[in-house]
């Protein structure tokens, strides 16, 4: 269930257009949860209605995938909308702050919020941004390109050495679960650390490469087809 900001409902309804009817949204955009393209969602009036809450539908124009949608009413003619399933939005990789640089926290996340609205200009801008905030942060950035700030960052840090230490600890951990031992018991929060840094691994030594490969060879195509258009 998501609850639809105020800022994603486009058009409002009132039932039989009564001016004391409370409002549902009749129109309203959001990355599609079935096809998962940013459009804007029709709905038609509720079918179920209380004094309290109206329950109804809407339509996806890209797929006609069905959401429903739930408008829960609060005093003050304002009402609160939910709507499942939710959208396939991207979310940040952690609700806390990631690093204590805000400003590279605030250019990672606003990225994530350009992308979930479908500003991907602004996507773009900030994921750069972020990239620029995190090498800069690190060394002495004063009159270099990205470029050569990337560079060094490179030659100036060993980072290889989280990694040593990751794979150490999972070996660590693996030992705890293999043998015997009274005092030290497994639990659950300490299985859910090491699937994740195990998942962290696996998606480092054989995802990443492919993903980046992916990103390439797509901006090669969106060169390619810039000379045929020039
Ligand atoms: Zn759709």
């Amino acid at each position: 269930m998501y609850q639809l900001p105020k800022s994603q409902i486009r058009k409002t309804g009132r039932q039989n257009n009564n001016a004391n009817s409370p409002q549902y949204p009749t129109a309203f955009s959001m990355i599609c949860p079935h096809c998962s393209e940013l459009t804007t969602f029709t709905s038609s009036a509720p079918t179920n209605t209380s004094a309290r809450a109206f329950a109804g539908m809407a339509t996806c124009p890209a797929c006609s995938g069905v959401v429903s949608v739930f408008t829960m009413h609060t005093p003050k003619d304002s009402s609160v909308v939910f709507v499942y399933p939710s959208p396939a939005a991207r979310t940040s990789i952690s609700d806390e702050a990631i690093t204590d640089i805000a400003a590279v926290d605030r250019a990672y996340h606003s990225a994530v919020k350009a992308y979930n609205v479908g500003l991907w200009d602004a996507c773009l801008t900030s994921c750069r941004k972020t990239l620029e905030g995190i090498v800069k942060t690190q060394g002495n950035s004063t009159g270099k390109t990205l470029f050569q700030q990337l560079r060094d960052f490179f030659s100036s840090q060993d980072l290889a050495e989280p990694l040593v230490h990751l794979t150490d600890t999972i070996r660590e951990g693996g030992n705890l679960g293999a043998h015997f031992d009274m005092d030290r018991e497994p639990d659950q929060d300490l299985a859910r650390m090491m699937l994740d840094l195990i998942d962290f691994f696996l998606e480092y030594i054989y995802l990443l490469p492919k993903q980046s490969q992916a990103l390439e060879a797509r901006l090669k195509s969106l060169d390619a087809e810039d000379e045929i258009a020039g």
